[in-house]
């Protein structure tokens, strides 16, 4: 597998939909394409061969700018084609790619450098800002997560939504590879499949393309909803979990409409058979285990033990399995 460069792009990409690519592009390729403002903004789409609405909107993209030429220089990648042509997440036998950037924690691997010669490459080009554009399962309002408390970076976000989400880990994640040389944000644009999530991340895109510049002045507070990552959870390995059938730990069905809300100490999230083990673990951006701090069973039942917010929470029970159940958040103030 080796990284291929390219000026321009086939026309076929245009309407290409996102399980033909491999097809067109069976190399791993970065496009770089060139726009009357020379710094380029980068753009990375499908790095989860299931969530094609970032694809969706750079093809739209590409469309409007066709004969117009782009206002400013763009690069951009289309993460995993393969698992596209599936529609997983990523196949069995590949790494998850948003996992494998440099400052990863998963051993070495073909993918992952092809990553580090992306971000190798681009820090040469010193980009304007990198965005990277996911879906995701559950019921989630839209929301761009940032890797640095910076003005810019927060600044970047809040053009897709007063909703902003500052985490640290998981590691090895695109955005936080390109925060050490350039504003960065990861877009979530709810389910795969809804027209209004393409038109959202064309909007913040093409708004990106004509911005001469990213204001380094604090946000007002007022403006913005800023939540930091506290705890990310994990049903364990050994317990087998169901929302339908008999199953160690049977989750509620009506989890995903808890996304975002604030709740409080108390709230019920399932019931379970063994009343002295947890079956879930929740671990800090430090990587301790905090589930202590979160949850408790009474009665059989699985409690939150703490007002948090959850967010990511989904009722595909392949997702819980290869990424986790959901994401523990806590407000901040600047
Ligand atoms: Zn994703």
């Amino acid at each position: 597998m080796q990284l291929e460069q390219r000026d321009s792009y086939p026309e076929k990409l245009l309407n290409a939909k996102p399980n033909e690519l491999h097809q067109i592009l069976p190399q791993p390729t970065l496009f770089h394409l060139s726009g009357k403002i020379s710094k380029p903004l980068f753009i990375s789409v499908l790095q989860h061969g299931n969530e094609p609405t970032g694809f969706l909107a750079l093809q739209a993209l590409l469309k409007k700018y066709h004969s117009l030429g782009l206002p400013r220089s763009l690069s951009f990648f289309l993460g995993n084609t393969l698992a596209a042509g599936r529609g997983h997440r990523h196949l069995e036998n590949q790494p998850d790619f948003n996992r494998i950037w440099p400052g990863t924690e998963l051993p070495a691997s073909p993918e992952s450098q092809i990553a580090a010669e992306i971000v190798a490459i681009m820090e040469q080009k010193s980009p304007f800002a990198s965005i990277d554009i996911h879906n995701n399962t559950g019921l989630n309002p839209h929301y761009a997560c940032i890797n640095k408390l910076e003005n810019r970076f927060i600044y970047l976000a809040s053009l897709f939504s007063r909703l902003i989400v500052h985490f640290t880990r998981p590691k090895g994640v695109q955005s936080d590879a390109f925060a050490k040389f350039c504003p960065a944000v990861t877009l979530e644009c709810g389910k795969p499949g809804q027209k209004y999530g393409v038109e959202h991340a064309l909007d913040f895109v093409d708004t990106c393309l004509h911005l001469s510049e990213l204001k380094d002045q604090p946000i007002s507070s007022k403006n913005i909803d800023l939540f930091h990552t506290v705890a990310r959870v994990k049903v364990k390995e050994n317990i087998d979990f169901s929302f339908h059938k008999q199953a160690s730990l049977m989750l509620n069905n009506d989890l995903e409409w808890m996304n975002f809300t604030e709740i409080p100490a108390g709230t019920k999230l399932g019931k379970v058979e063994q009343q002295n083990t947890l079956p879930l673990t929740a671990k800090n951006e430090q990587g301790l285990d905090v589930s202590d701090n979160f949850f408790s069973i009474n009665n059989f039942e699985l409690q939150i033990k703490r007002q948090t917010m959850p967010s990511m929470l989904t009722l595909n029970e392949q997702i819980i399995r290869q990424d986790c159940l959901c994401y523990l958040m806590e407000r901040i103030s600047l």
